[in-house]
């Protein structure tokens, strides 16, 4: 019997994957091959903080773009599903104790306003601030409103630390379930015809340069399947499937953790957006604490400055609050699983984050037991993502989405299908060709941008 052959096999069942599916059944393909080693969405998918944004620092309006994007096809299947993945437009609502901050807060709303982001809007009173509204999972609002002066701001955020003097809401900016937006994508791609495999992708086989099969193995069986289109979306493995093409990318793996909380004395309202500390703080230790802390090598770096970005928001149905602070980031080739976490990271998160809202101090003596997890955001040096295809015809990549895969998953899904279908690119393509890093000139330019995107 003559073996199937696939239109294209996509490697990698993340988020990446399932929406690549489910866009190149969109653009026309008919029969795709989904294999993923492990279960749909297991790896890195489901641990994210779940938010979204269309706000997004230079040097030019690409990420913009991109996100305004996903954020009009998140909304679309939002409509489609009845909003089965509880897509929330809370904002994100950037927080300064600094008056120095102000400026800056003007000049981010500006400039984001120039990258197609939303108008900016200054209240100097509350007068003009539109709070978020009870329902609805379509943002009416975007650019940002700039809130300053002190009892503006807590009359409108009590919860807020008291020398909070200047807040930014981003509007076009949210939450979602991650797990149940793959869900849906993957059901739909499904029931449209995609065939979902547990296997391994071992590498490809190739004929005159473009490729022929792709080698996969399940429980030491090795199976060749036919296509002559294959894209990768291994998440933080992809530079061992790369490696296994002896194609080379500029592509490293960052751990990130994070924790929540059970919020006994409804601290955070359920409403409230995602909440950025924007100044780097000291943790608030007493005396005596300090003192102890001061004497050991081991913890005598938990009295130094910490950066600025702790956030946090609720999630879920119940009462959980969850914190997440990049203070620490460690870099690598590869990915190592189980992860592992510095044993202090959960109070110096909670702490972080009491310092923004000090109502959560009350989980300090005794701290309840965190939930925590994490995974690795996988990334470029100027961390944007590569999206298009590779030097052996037919294979493309769809990976390398550091913190940000999850809202930009539809838009991500609908370019590759666009490379692998010869359809019409969007004015982002180009900044995510994967072609980029063989650009002498591109590789300078990046080399003096002093932002990355990342919170
Ligand atoms: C703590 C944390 C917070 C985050 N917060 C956010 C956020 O708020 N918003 C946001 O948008 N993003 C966020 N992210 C980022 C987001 O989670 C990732 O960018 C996204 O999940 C990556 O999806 P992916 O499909 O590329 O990778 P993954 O979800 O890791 O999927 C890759 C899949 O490929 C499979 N695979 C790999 N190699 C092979 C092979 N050779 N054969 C077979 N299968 C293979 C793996 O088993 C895996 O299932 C966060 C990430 C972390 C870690």
């Amino acid at each position: 019997m003559k073996n199937k052959r696939y239109d294209a096999v996509v490697c990698g069942a993340g988020i990446a994957g399932v929406s690549s599916a489910y866009y190149l059944i969109q653009a026309g393909l008919k029969h795709i091959l989904l294999i993923d080693e492990g279960a749909p969405l297991s790896l890195t998918s489901d641990k994210s903080t779940e938010c979204y944004r269309n706000w997004w620092a230079g040097p030019d309006s690409t990420m913009v773009c991109f996100m305004n994007r996903s954020i009009d096809l998140m909304e679309q299947h939002a409509r489609e599903s009845q909003n089965r993945f509880l897509l929330n437009p809370h904002g994100y609502l950037f927080a300064t104790s600094s008056r120095d901050m102000i400026d800056v807060f003007e000049k981010q709303g500006k400039e984001a306003e120039e990258f197609g982001a939303g108008k900016f809007r200054n209240n100097p009173s509350n007068s003009g601030y539109i709070r978020n509204p009870n329902t609805g999972y379509i943002s009416e609002l975007d650019g940002s409103d700039l809130i300053t002066g002190q009892s503006n701001i807590q009359e409108i955020f009590p919860y807020l630390n008291e020398k909070t003097v200047a807040v930014l809401h981003a509007r076009r900016c949210g939450s979602m379930s991650a797990q149940q937006l793959g869900m849906y994508l993957f059901e739909e791609a499904k029931r449209n015809g995609c065939e979902f495999k547990t296997a391994y992708m071992k590498g490809v086989d190739t004929k005159a340069g473009a490729v022929n099969s792709v080698i996969i193995e399940n429980n030491g069986v090795e199976e060749q399947i036919e296509s002559d289109a294959v894209v990768l979306c291994g998440g933080p493995h992809i530079n061992a499937t790369l490696k296994s093409m002896k194609i080379e990318l500029p592509i490293l793996v960052e751990k990130h953790v994070k924790i929540s909380l059970p919020d006994t004395f409804s601290v955070v309202p359920r409403s409230a957006p995602l909440m950025i500390w924007a100044d780097a703080i000291k943790l608030n230790w007493s005396t005596e604490e300090s003192e102890e802390l001061e004497q050991f090598s081991e913890t005598k770096w938990l009295l130094q400055e910490f950066p600025a970005g702790v956030h946090g928001r609720p999630v879920g149905e119940g009462n959980q609050v969850l914190m997440y602070w990049t203070y620490d980031c460690e870099s690598s080739e590869r990915p190592s699983f189980p992860l592992e976490w510095n044993e202090y990271l959960p109070e110096i998160t909670l702490r972080g984050m009491a310092h923004m809202i000090p109502g959560l101090k009350q989980y300090l003596d005794p701290m309840p037991k965190p939930y925590v997890d994490g995974g690795y955001y996988t990334k470029t040096p100027e961390n944007r993502p590569l999206i298009g295809p590779l030097d052996i015809k037919g294979a493309f990549i769809c990976g390398a989405f550091s913190g940000f895969g999850i809202m930009s998953a539809c838009a991500s899904g609908e370019l590759i299908s666009k490379h692998v279908t010869n359809g019409i690119l969007p004015s982002y393509s180009k900044a995510f060709d994967p072609s980029r890093f063989s650009d002498s000139n591109y590789l300078a330019a990046i080399e003096t941008w002093d932002m990355d995107g990342q919170l």
